[in-house]
């Protein structure tokens, strides 16, 4: 593709970009990436990879607590913040550096700056203008936060990964992913939690008996749940302190707020509405099945874009696209029964259809529904409770939702995934074998 300084210039080195520019590459494309920040996006750098890491770190508070009904006698026991934020910025490092040299291996042309569209094939960074026949937007998305007084004395996941120390009392306003997996990290790793969320159950979007349930297991735990509220306002308090007042008028004193109140699509300043790339009322770009936008030469994937703001999701539209572009192979990615979790603790995951939804969609819903005391837990004593839940198409008998709440429901819903997406019925689910003694095999031989 001659008259261009590239084929292929991508804004945003983030999961989907990544993707797209390494599989344009292997089309033989010239690909150039910008990227301001490290290399690997919100999922590497402050997000999901990050997140794990602490929810493993968080969990070994129970896995001590449990061993003593094993026989074991566990010693004098201290958590150091410190040590845990150092180690997992010394991998975040580690994987910054590995995605450099995917890139740098793959051929594709890294600009170590902040980029912004000039016109449909013009692309400035770093003090440049660089040509393209085709122009990737992977720019993202970034925490949102309330415009309440004080809302700049709280903080949101981006800092919560770099606090100097644990807070000993955590206010946390959401209730969607990241309020419940934040709550499960500081809860485990020794902080009192509040999470004010303005909805009831946690949740909202998840099937009815796993936000009810998620809920019930939290509060169990020790975390305080405060129902169809909101923060009104941050003041600062003695001693360093800080007072979240509710609506309400209850006054929650703390060491720190976070807001998990969602994330905005990082569209400003990038120069797309001057150019007619059509936005949407939260600044998301707008784009079809193939990840066109309203300009030709303009793509989107990613947080970006109005869709599921999910890793896989951003890379599967990436690989996509740079094969509709550069392989001539116009293809799209089936969005249609994505299966998520959310690594609470316990996690939850999930994948089609909620029984809400079923009957939404007025299917002739049959439910099978369990919850038992993991065997883990004879011993250990430990009151948590597992979910699992099939929604069942009566009509066609197909499984059209599998949903869990308990330890590996991640794992183990990855794999029912395949035979949800797959069109499985109850009847092929029960005619499974189950492998023994797991909670797994419960979803195999559900009444
Ligand atoms: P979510 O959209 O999941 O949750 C936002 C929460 O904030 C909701 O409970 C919402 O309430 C509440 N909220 C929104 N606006 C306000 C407001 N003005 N005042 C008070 N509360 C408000 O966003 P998150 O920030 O938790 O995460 C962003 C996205 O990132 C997720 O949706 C998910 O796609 C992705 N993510 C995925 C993860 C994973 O795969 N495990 C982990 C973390 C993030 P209401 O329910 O009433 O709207």
């Amino acid at each position: 593709m001659p008259g261009f300084d590239f084929d292929f210039f991508v804004i945003g080195a983030g999961s989907g970009g990544v993707r797209a520019s390494r599989v344009a590459a292997a089309h033989r494309a010239r690909v150039a990436i910008a990227e301001d920040r490290d290399v690997g996006g919100t999922c590497v750098i402050r997000g999901c990879i990050p997140k794990k890491l602490f929810v493993y770190a968080a969990h070994f508070a129970e896995d001590f607590d449990d061993a003593a009904g094993y026989g074991w006698t566990v010693g004098h026991r201290r958590f150091d913040w410190a040590a845990l934020v150092a180690a997992k910025d010394r991998e975040i490092a580690r994987l910054n550096g590995v995605y450099k040299q995917l890139l740098a291996r793959s051929g594709v042309e890294l600009f170590e700056a902040r980029a912004a569209v000039v016109d449909p094939h013009t692309v400035s960074v770093g003090g440049r203008q660089v040509s393209a026949r085709h122009i990737l937007v992977a720019t993202g998305s970034r925490p949102w936060r309330p415009q309440i007084p004080g809302a700049e004395l709280g903080i949101t996941s981006d800092e919560a990964f770099h606090l100097p120390r644990l807070p000993r009392r955590v206010v946390i306003e959401g209730g969607g992913y990241i309020a419940v997996e934040f709550a499960g990290i500081f809860h485990g790793l020794g902080a009192e939690v509040v999470v004010v969320y303005r909805g009831e159950p946690l949740l909202r979007g998840f099937d009815m008996d796993v936000r009810r349930h998620l809920g019930e297991e939290l509060a169990r735990k020790g975390i305080e749940l405060r129902f169809k509220c909101e923060i009104a306002r941050i003041e600062r308090g003695a001693g360093g302190r800080l007072v979240a007042r509710l609506v309400s008028g209850a006054a929650l004193d703390c060491d720190a707020v976070m807001f998990a109140t969602g994330r905005k699509p990082s569209t400003a300043g990038l120069g797309l509405e001057r150019l007619g790339v059509a936005l949407d009322a939260s600044g998301g770009v707008i784009v079809d099945e193939h990840s066109h936008t309203s300009v030709a030469s303009i793509h989107a994937v990613g947080d970006v874009t109005g869709r599921p703001q999910l890793t896989p999701v951003a890379i599967k539209d990436g690989a996509k696209l740079a094969a509709t572009l550069f392989a001539n192979k116009p293809s799209a990615v089936d969005h249609e029964t994505i299966a998520t979790a959310v690594f609470s603790q316990p996690p939850v995951a999930t994948v089609g259809l909620t029984e809400e939804e079923a009957r939404a969609r007025r299917l002739d819903v049959q439910v099978h529904r369990s919850t038992f005391a993991p065997l883990k837990h004879t011993l250990s004593g430990r009151a948590e409770r597992t979910l699992m839940k099939l929604v069942v198409d009566a009509a066609s008998g197909r499984v059209v939702g599998a949903h869990m709440v308990g330890a590996d429901a991640p794992e183990i819903i990855q794999g029912v995934a395949i035979a949800v997406k797959l069109g499985a019925t109850k009847a092929q689910f029960d005619a499974t074998v189950g492998i023994h003694p797991t909670a797994a095999e419960e979803f195999v031989t559900m009444a």
